[in-house]
């Protein structure tokens, strides 16, 4: 599919912005006329009928100012201060450009884990549907104030990526200070050439990204291929755009100059193969109308459940099967013991079995490969 077409029927856009368009170096203000174009932006895009997440970086950058901390590079300690001090700001002026086009802005802060295990990821998966589905525009950054070193994405570009994954969005935006990707550093070399589209991502196309990122942000290009290889993985397409423009997103849809990456994939399918290549870790059993339900494309529902083989956790592999035989591999909605308990049962009484309120699926639509 031709880049603009993909950007044109998107209908999940995640849009990373970095400190530098967002927060003035010389002032450390926010930068407030950027940001309502961007609000006018996400507004244009959800008239289009498209969801839209926001993975901004700006906290570090906006709360060092407050407290008087830097210039020059902050200890990690100062890093996880300012950070707390700048998000509440952050939040708040993206809520407050977000409001004037009777947009709710959703806060949401993630660490590495959220994306590194399965069952976490599952967690952060489900309350990204739930937040688009109200309507909602998520707000996405590092929980800094929390992240060691040993526990951070550290760059927002793959951390956007990851969202990307998470939330199923089908376009990831990377709005930058360059206009794309260049065969050399286009500052230096006047003769380096622009690539347009970028369909696979070759030992050639990484030895055109040096590391040099621009002031305050943590990302180059290397860190932006990095995030080009998971989103593709993910299905979706991704594009590096200038971001400092009044009308970033506007720009792009009017074909602006940007680097496009875009794998063979979709969302759906590349979801749909990542679980049915995993090994699965047990098995559960339905009857004739759970069978029937699956293969119309619901969800699994512990009513239907004859039995429950093997142990495993929330979001590991486990094959649904059914009294003709094997239906689909899936990713469990419950751990073994839990699932045991609420099998033949309804999903209304799930609270009562368990202890504690619970999704009423037993493997969700999304989570099976048929
Ligand atoms: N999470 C960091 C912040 O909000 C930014 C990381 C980055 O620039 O990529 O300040």
């Amino acid at each position: 599919m031709a880049p603009l077409i993909r950007m044109q029927q998107a209908q999940r856009v995640a849009i990373k912005i970095g400190s530098a368009l967002l927060v003035d170096a010389e002032t450390g203000q926010l930068r407030s006329n950027w940001l309502q174009g961007l609000a006018e932006d996400v507004a244009m895009l959800r008239a289009r009928g498209a969801d839209v997440l926001l993975i901004s970086s700006g906290s570090i950058a906006l709360g060092s100012r407050v407290l008087g901390l830097g210039p020059g590079p902050l200890s990690l300690e100062q890093s996880q201060a300012a950070a707390s001090v700048g998000q509440i700001r952050l939040a708040q002026a993206y809520q407050e450009a977000l409001a004037k086009h009777q947009i709710t802005a959703a806060q949401v802060l993630v660490t590495l884990e959220d994306s590194a295990n399965r069952r976490r990821y599952l967690n952060s998966r489900a309350t990204f549907a739930t937040l688009l589905d109200l309507g909602t525009v998520p707000i996405v950054n590092e929980n800094d104030t929390v992240a060691t070193d040993e526990i951070r994405y550290g760059d927002n570009d793959r951390l956007a990526a990851q969202v990307t994954s998470m939330a199923g969005a089908d376009v990831l935006v990377l709005l930058s200070d360059v206009d794309g990707l260049y065969s050399g550093n286009p500052r230096e070399h006047a003769d380096a050439t622009h690539h347009a589209l970028i369909e696979e991502i070759t030992p050639q196309i990484e030895a055109m990204a040096g590391d040099a990122g621009s002031d305050g942000a943590k990302g180059g290009m290397k860190t932006k291929l990095m995030a080009a290889r998971i989103a593709m993985q993910a299905g979706a397409a991704m594009v590096i755009a200038k971001g400092d423009v009044t009308r970033p997103i506007q720009a792009i849809l009017e074909g602006g100059r940007t680097s496009w990456f875009i794998g063979k994939s979709n969302p759906k399918a590349a979801r749909k193969q990542w679980i049915s290549a995993m090994k699965p870790k047990g098995a559960i059993r339905v009857d004739a109308g759970a069978a029937a339900a699956l293969a119309s494309g619901k969800s699994l529902l512990p009513a239907g459940v004859t039995d429950v083989e093997g142990q495993f956790e929330r979001g590991d592999a486990v094959d649904l099967i059914g009294p003709e035989g094997p239906l689909a591999k899936a990713l469990a909605g419950y751990d073994a013991t839990e699932a045991r308990a609420i099998m033949g049962h309804q999903s209304a009484e799930i609270e009562a079995l368990l202890g504690h309120p619970g999704r009423a699926a037993l493997v969700h639509r999304d989570d099976m490969a048929i």
